[in-house]
């Protein structure tokens, strides 16, 4: 199929032709029909696959093939979780726009709430926002969606895990009339709480997945490393920034303090890095997004802030320093590199602390995985072994542990209990601690 396949204005067909791409990717090959036929859509397909032109070009299709509901009202809202995606986001739907009438402004949280007014005084046809602010401008009364005829919701999920439920049903019951579309994009969309979500928002919504988040990406190299603790983590994160040649490298770390420790450290051993974390004021979130994007900054130190289509090109290497909370976030961790059809390194260390999220996320990819190593450097932590239960065989048809019978008298035998998660994380187990045998877990790693 190609784009000119798609009935697309030859406005959009010239700005697609600039860009360079000859072909739709298969995401915007399914999506794009879908959506121009007034579908509401729950599309996922995996990281780096053009899902926001798959979203920006019926978009826009759609406001050039209708006449507005209102001539005040926003057209066409598209959320985002984080700041940074929204920016980039805004970035495409203006090259898009280019040769258009159409307004659009971006609504970000962080920034002056005041100038955001009068810019939504200005009746612009598409907003790009973060959902908390946009909703704190409906509640001022900045805005109406009565006449919104297309509501998108891009890495809806990670809104969700963010807590923006509520502003998301904010913005939902105001913009909530029967011609309004919906879709929804990640890479990540298959949880509990996103399909109840959709079914309170979209109506009778298509889904499309293409090789969304279980599938292998076949761009992205994936090795796992064991380490002992923080130091034995820093020490190999430093062997690997001196001997594998790279571009850009994003590392991810579990809190946004550690963000800071260690790109001072890197800093120090002379690798040109920075932290990013929520913690900054914008302009300095701005500032060292604009260095990375332009690659005067080599490394960035981040927490899942960034985990989420930021489209970044020369990233050679994204690093997990710490395993992430949610399993989600290591697809999209890992998808900021091996982008577009190019090649990348997603190297992930797990220590002790790490080996919860690690079973997680090796249940998630349904496979599996198995851990390299580097001379030198090699761990004394290989996991944590899954415990065996206790064995029990029946005597005189009463239960009896097989090991030793405990002979003293009910009353004394005080069973110490306490609560660990199993290995695959997902409930807590009883463990009878006094009962636990060498072999089953290895206290050393703990
Ligand atoms: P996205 O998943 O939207 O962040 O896009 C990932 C990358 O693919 C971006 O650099 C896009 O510019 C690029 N891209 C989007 N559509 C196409 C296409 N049809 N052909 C080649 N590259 C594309």
């Amino acid at each position: 199929m190609q784009f000119t396949d798609l009935n697309l204005d030859k406005r959009l067909l010239a700005t697609i032709e600039h860009l360079g791409f000859d072909k739709p990717t298969d995401i915007q090959q399914q999506a794009i029909p879908a959506a121009m036929n007034g579908h509401d859509l729950i599309a996922s397909s995996k990281t780096g696959s053009g899902k926001t032109l798959a979203f920006l070009l019926p978009a826009m299709q759609r406001l050039m093939n209708n006449r507005a509901l209102s001539k005040r009202d926003p057209r066409v809202i598209i959320l985002t979780p984080t700041r940074e995606l929204a920016k980039q986001v805004f970035g495409q739907l203006r090259l898009l726009a280019a040769n258009t009438q159409f307004k659009s402004v971006l609504i970000l949280g962080g920034e002056n709430f005041n100038d955001q007014a009068k810019t939504l005084a200005k009746d612009p046809h598409f907003v790009v926002a973060t959902p908390g602010r946009l909703a704190d401008h409906l509640t001022h009364r900045h805005l109406y969606l009565q006449g919104l005829e297309l509501l998108i919701l891009d890495e809806a999920d990670r809104m969700l895990d963010l807590g923006f439920s509520k502003q998301l049903a904010q913005i939902n019951t105001a913009a909530d009339h029967r011609k309004r579309q919906t879709l929804m994009f990640s890479a990540t969309l298959d949880h509990a709480q996103v399909n109840e979500f959709a079914s309170e928002l979209l109506s009778k919504p298509k889904r499309i997945a293409i090789e969304h988040g279980h599938s292998e990406h076949q761009d992205i190299n994936k090795r796992f490393y064991f380490v002992d603790n923080l130091e034995h983590k820093e020490k190999l994160l430093s062997y690997f920034l001196t001997n594998e040649a790279h571009q850009q490298v994003i590392i991810f770390t579990a809190t946004r303090s550690d963000t800071e420790r260690l790109a001072q450290l890197l800093n120090e051993q002379g690798f040109n890095s920075a932290a990013l974390s929520g913690e900054l004021m914008q302009s300095q979130r701005n500032q060292i997004m604009d260095s990375f994007t332009r690659g005067q900054l080599k490394i960035l130190v981040t927490t899942d802030l960034a985990s989420r289509g930021l489209d970044l090109l020369n990233v050679s290497h994204v690093i997990n320093f710490d395993m992430p909370k949610h399993t989600e976030e290591f697809i999209h961790r890992i998808g900021r590199t091996g982008r577009a059809g190019a090649s990348g390194e997603a190297i992930s260390l797990v220590g002790p602390k790490d080996w919860l999220s690690f079973k997680n996320v090796e249940g998630f990819l349904q496979q599996k995985i198995s851990f390299d190593s580097v001379d030198g450097f090699k761990a004394k932590f290989t996991g944590i072994k899954k415990k065996k239960p206790l064995k029990a065989k029946k005597v005189n048809d009463k239960k009896v542990h097989s090991k030793k019978q405990d002979k003293r008298p009910k009353q004394q035998i005080k069973q110490k209990v306490n609560f660990v998660s199993d290995s695959a994380g997902d409930l807590p187990v009883m463990r009878r601690k006094a009962k636990l045998a060498p072999q089953d877990i290895d206290e050393s790693n703990e």
